[in-house]
């Protein structure tokens, strides 16, 4: 089938070109997000897939019912960005990646938790300086610590894990618990009480109506005065600015995101000779207790193979009037 793949860039070209053994389908790499206003670029297009920030509003679907287009594959496994009763309502299947790498995520999250306690990024610029001084440079040890973990599917797991490795004493909240990590260490505990006890709080758990702003001014308060936020799972989960506030009163030690609420404007994109019509976003980057960086979570010369394979395979599969893994279909 011919495909086009909207919001492409060159870095992900090699992977799905590799992924489409033999050249079974006709593979169509278009810079531009899907949009009511796009759709047009994939005319005789049997499917479009799509990455992370292209919104599949009623709009969008109904243009690419409009087109005759009713197979969509999401190269993401969240799909809080899809209206899945109006997919649903106009006979449009979507399909997504369920599972890929869950470390490269979950390392990233480290990264992320690391740089910020021993401020590598600080010492980073200052050594580029030829300024070698320590003052403002102290960190804690993570040994002994407790991180709690809002979310223990694959990627919280795989986080809990290389935090139960460093010595940490792993808290989680799952509406589900895993026999597995509790086996392993992990006290699950009610959300208030990880919030409160908690030095360091790591969120790996969809964005759902019930999770959006799950962090907002009055769970910022409940946490231990000083704690670390690190979220590399969805930017709405956050209250941004009520988050914003707790870094300016210090009830907040530091804040490490790769996904930010209004990403979809920013991200994937250069800014830097543009000023940031976004204040929230100029006052984060701002800050040297922040460490942002742009949805990369999933970023991994692995990751990226599964990826690529699995929205291959599962667009053979409907090729071949064959189902595709259940957990792959969203619609
Ligand atoms: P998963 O489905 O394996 O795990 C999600 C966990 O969250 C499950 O255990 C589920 O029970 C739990 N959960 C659901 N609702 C909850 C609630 N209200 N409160 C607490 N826990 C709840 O998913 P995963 O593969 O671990 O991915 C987690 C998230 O990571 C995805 O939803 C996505 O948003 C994000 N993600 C980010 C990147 C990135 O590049 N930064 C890449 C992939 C995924």
């Amino acid at each position: 089938m011919t495909i086009a793949f909207f919001s492409c860039h060159p870095y992900e070209q090699p992977f799905l070109d590799a992924a489409n053994g033999n050249a079974r389908h006709q593979l169509r790499f278009l810079p531009q997000p899907l949009t009511p206003e796009t759709v047009a670029l994939a005319t005789d297009c049997t499917a479009v897939c799509v990455f992370v920030n292209d919104a599949l509003t009623r709009p969008t679907l109904q243009a690419l019912a409009d087109h005759h287009i009713r197979l969509v594959a999401l190269r993401c496994t969240g799909y809080n960005q899809v209206d899945v009763p109006t997919a649903r309502e106009l006979g449009i299947r979507i399909l997504r990646v369920p599972t890929y790498s869950p470390y490269a995520v979950a390392e990233h999250a480290v990264a992320l938790l690391l740089a910020l306690n021993r401020k590598t990024h600080l010492a980073y610029q200052r050594t580029k300086a030829n300024n070698f001084t320590l003052d403002g440079l102290m960190g804690f040890d993570l040994y002994g610590k407790r991180i709690g973990v809002i979310g223990t599917g694959k990627i919280g797991a795989a986080f809990a894990r290389i935090m139960l490795g460093f010595g940490c004493h792993v808290l989680g909240y799952d509406k589900l618990q895993s026999a597995v990590l509790q086996e392993l260490g992990v006290e699950y505990r009610p959300l208030n009480e990880v919030l409160a006890m908690a030095d360091v709080i790591s969120l790996h758990c969809p964005l759902l109506p019930e999770t959006h702003h799950l962090i907002d001014a009055p769970a910022l308060a409940r946490m231990k005065p000083g704690a670390y936020l690190i979220n590399t799972s969805r930017g709405g989960l956050l209250d941004t600015p009520a988050v914003l506030d707790a870094l300016q009163t210090g009830q907040l030690g530091a804040l490490g995101i790769d996904v930010y609420e209004l990403e979809d404007e920013f991200f994937f994109a250069d800014w830097s000779a543009k000023s940031l019509p976004d204040a929230i976003l100029n006052e984060l980057t701002g800050q040297p207790n922040v460490l942002i960086t742009a949805h990369q979570g999933f970023f991994t010369r692995e990751a990226m193979e599964q990826i690529a394979r699995t929205t291959l395979n599962n667009l053979t599969f409907l090729e071949q009037n064959q189902a595709p893994p259940d957990s792959s279909l969203v619609v």
